[in-house]
């Protein structure tokens, strides 16, 4: 992978920054014309981002296609859609005591934002925020993740093809030139990756006082009670775990189920794996591959401390780790300590449905929360006696699905929030504008005071 050299990328990040001031991006023309142009690099590159989701990850065609360049090209048709109405002032009451006066909240760009992609979904996880970023008439910053080494280059290789130079740009490296990068002035640092790496990026935006959006991870759980239907939950979490070999921020971490339901929900989870992949998962061209041998270490040593029911079967150089099921985990073990971020899923038994709630909560808040239950009381009091960044009921990551909805964490998982409308609000400043009108001025808040000007103050609050 070619590196950007770290002396030129101070000079980079100044020129971006300079074309910020101009005011072109903050055009409606501009951004609209911006996010056309990345349509059109998704679509006439297709081929070539599939090639390399798959060269870094083993992506199948599908999943590389729904999950990357079809997820960020519903992303371009649902802004392109609403930003002209987003972009409008929106106007706010006024209480009584600013009246006669007009309010209202203005979006504007920030300046200049940083994105740092990572490596698990590599188009999804940089395109995206840049298409928030520019909607919102941002200059932006790009740093693929070196770990995705053949969609980062891609990415360096087109973007400047199609994108406006002047006002995005993509700096392709590892720690070093990160490291440079995040010694820059930046109007606004979106990062998503793990949460050591995010210390290090909040702490290097609080020297210039830089807001951010950390979209980090966690232990996502997955609750399936005793009415759940099994063969539709088994298929939704098969897919939610599986998908690009369980390396999916989202994807459940681990399950907590009812006693009773286990040996029915192992066999189906069985069944949708050999179902979903073949009898010889291994020559399955629809199973990824981990994306390097430190994870491939990582992920393979949680299973020498765990008595493995389903799958178990590894290969060291194509970095292939079966889908695999483990039933009742140590639960000090590390495989119950650190996010897994890979194909192994552990099964939490309990006896009694009210123990997964103070299961759930004795771990920091998680990215996601999955229920699959037909118990609308269960449903009540999982989703309001817990805290996780987001919640799906009956299914998986599904609600990715939906850019209606805000994605982020809360607590250990993020801070911040992006995807539709949220997106392009994380990236402007929504300034407040009070118009006030000159035909009356009334003199109540002026000095000289009194206690009758006082009186009717506390009664106009
Ligand atoms: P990664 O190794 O790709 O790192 C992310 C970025 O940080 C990269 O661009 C990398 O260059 C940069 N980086 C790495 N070390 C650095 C350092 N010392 N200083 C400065 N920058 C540095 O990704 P990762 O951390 O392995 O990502 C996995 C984690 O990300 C998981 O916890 C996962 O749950 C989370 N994740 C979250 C989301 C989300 O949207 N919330 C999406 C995907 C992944």
């Amino acid at each position: 992978m070619q590196t950007t050299s770290t002396q030129t990328i101070e000079e980079q990040v100044k020129h971006v920054q300079h074309y910020a001031r101009t005011a072109v991006t903050a055009e409606l023309d501009w951004r609209i014309a911006q996010l056309q142009q990345v349509k059109r690099m998704l679509i006439e590159n297709e081929n070539a981002f599939i090639q390399g989701l798959h060269q870094d990850l083993a992506k199948p065609k599908q999943e590389a296609w729904t999950t990357e360049i079809g997820y960020v090209l519903s992303e371009i048709k649902h802004t392109v859609k609403h930003l002209k109405k987003w972009m409008k002032p929106r106007p706010v009451s006024t209480p009584l005591v600013a009246q006669p006066a007009k309010s209202y909240i203005r979006p504007e760009p920030l300046g200049t934002v940083l994105i740092i992609g990572a490596w698990n979904y590599p188009i999804q996880l940089t395109l995206g925020p840049l298409v928030a970023a520019i909607a919102a008439g941002n200059c932006v910053v790009i740093k693929p993740s070196e770990l995705a080494a053949h969609s980062s280059e891609l990415l360096a290789k087109l973007i400047p093809q199609y994108l406006d130079n002047q006002g995005i740009c993509v700096i392709e490296g590892a720690v070093d030139e990160t490291t440079e990068l995040l010694q820059q002035p930046f109007d606004h640092i979106l990062y998503t990756g793990g949460e050591a790496v995010a210390k290090i990026v909040m702490s290097a935006a609080a020297k210039h006082l830089t807001p951010v959006t950390l979209e980090l991870g966690g232990k996502s759980p997955c609750i399936v009670d005793s009415t759940a239907d099994i063969e539709v939950a088994a298929a939704r979490i098969a897919w939610s775990k599986w998908t690009n070999a369980g390396q999916t921020c989202v994807a459940p971490d681990y399950l907590i189920v009812e006693r009773s339901q286990v040996d029915k929900l192992v066999d189906t989870l069985k069944a949708k794996i050999s179902a979903f992949y073949g009898k010889s998962i291994e020559t399955s061209p629809d199973y990824g591959r981990i994306i390097n041998q430190a994870h491939y270490q990582r992920l393979t040593h949680y299973l020498t401390e765990q008595p493995v029911l389903v799958g178990g079967q590894v290969n060291p150089e194509s970095r292939y780790i079966a889908p695999t099921i483990v039933v009742d985990p140590n639960p000090d073990s590390a495989l119950m300590q650190e996010e897994i971020f890979g194909p192994i899923l552990p099964i939490i038994c309990i006896d009694q449905i009210a123990q997964a709630i103070p299961i759930i909560k004795q771990k920091p808040k998680p990215l996601a929360l999955y229920l699959f239950t037909q118990d609308t009381e269960l449903e009540h009091k999982v989703v309001s006696q817990t805290q996780s960044g987001n919640v799906c009921i009956n299914d998986g990551m599904m609600f990715l699905a939906n850019p209606s909805l805000p994605f982020g964490g809360v607590g250990n998982s993020g801070m911040g929030q992006y995807h539709g409308k949220t997106g392009f609000d994380t990236f402007s400043h929504l300034k407040s504008i009070m118009k006030r009108a000159n035909w009356i001025d009334p003199v109540l808040r002026y000095p000289p005071f009194s206690k009758l000007k006082l009186g009717l103050i506390k009664r106009l609050l």
